[in-house]
């Protein structure tokens, strides 16, 4: 079957519902295995001889003296990929799921990629004022208007054929010219009903019921929170769910969250990188967005991998 859908992909135009899709962890849309550091799909939980806080104990209420911009937002540093080859696929992955993630500019640190963010999913203790009354902590009492931060939600999408897309590192906005179309004549390929996308009519749906395209709506991403900023990981864990939710110690620096932040690369029709290539000949669209999803148990609701008991292919774009 795989072969079915290389030769699909291939002979399909741009703007087909053809999506692949990306690998995912737990049924959830991760980052890359890096160097050194075990894949996210079997991070869970190789936890052997360490004790971490637990994130009982964390779900308290974080101590914050008033009320302010943490109410509503989260300004952190991600971690984005490990410096091997592969990391402006990694990276133009993790900058198009802007919908509640501001990116900041990338930077190296020790042989990785990293960058500055600011989520966008207020506190689960934090309640706006209605009809121009003060904005209320349930936790601690406090009232006050603290400042209103207001999503970027930018575009990796320009317009026509530009895309923002990361190279050497660095965002730039680069002509991705679609796919040539087939040479004239050539009928259109018929396709064996296992080989069309399963995925095109999936009612698949991530946490917050948005159905559709579900691998492309949520993701998870190690935060850098070391095990001494008790503040920071409080208010991390005590975000509202499902929008950010699921934060587990990575280890003594990171947390593991999951974010339900759409990729602004998705449109009506699906990836609008698909088929389109760099300008060094590889896919535009990230490498890890084309593979089918490889953990059976743990897919998103309405998957059609998991109603249709699909078998799971790998292939590449
Ligand atoms: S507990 Fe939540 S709502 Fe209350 S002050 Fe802290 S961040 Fe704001
Ligand atoms: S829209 Fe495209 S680039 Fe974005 S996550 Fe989906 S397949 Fe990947």
């Amino acid at each position: 079957m795989a072969s079915h859908l290389i030769e699909l992909v291939a002979s399909l135009p741009l703007g087909s519902a053809v999506m692949l899709r990306p690998v995912r962890a737990r049924g959830k849309v991760t980052t890359p295995p890096r160097s050194g550091q075990v894949p996210l799909a079997n991070r869970h939980r190789q936890r052997a001889g360490r004790r971490y806080v637990s994130g009982a104990i964390m779900a308290q209420p974080p101590p914050c003296r008033r009320l302010g911009r943490h109410c509503r937002a989260l300004d952190v540093t991600l971690r984005v990929a490990a410096i091997e080859g592969e990391e402006d696929h990694d990276a133009t992955w993790l900058l198009g799921h802007t919908e509640r993630i501001d990116f900041g500019p990338l930077f190296e640190r020790e042989g990785e990629l990293w960058c500055g963010a600011t989520i966008h999913v207020p506190c689960r203790y934090f309640e706006e004022g209605e009809d121009g009354a003060p904005a209320h902590c349930t936790a601690h009492g406090y009232r006050g208007r603290p400042r209103k931060t207001v999503p970027e939600r930018a575009s990796r999408r320009a317009g026509g054929d530009r895309f923002e897309i990361v190279e050497q590192g660095r965002l730039r906005r680069r002509e991705l010219p679609p796919p040539p179309p087939p040479p004239a004549g050539r009928p259109a390929l018929p396709l064996a009903p296992e080989a069309a996308n399963p995925c095109a009519t999936a009612r698949c749906r991530t946490s917050d019921n948005t159905i559709g395209s579900a691998c492309c709506r949520d993701l998870q991403v190690d935060i850098c929170c070391t095990t001494k900023e008790r503040h920071l990981e409080a208010l991390i864990r005590t975000r509202k769910a499902p929008y950010l939710c699921k934060a587990e110690r990575e280890n003594d620096d990171q947390l593991v969250v999951e974010i339900i932040s759409a990729c602004s690369f998705l449109t009506d029709i699906g990836c609008s990188l698909h088929g389109r290539k760099r300008r060094d000949g590889r896919p535009a669209k990230p490498l890890m967005c084309s593979a089918w999803p490889e953990n059976r148990a743990t897919l998103h609701t309405g998957c059609a991998y998991r109603n249709r008991r699909l078998k799971l292919h790998r292939v590449t774009d």
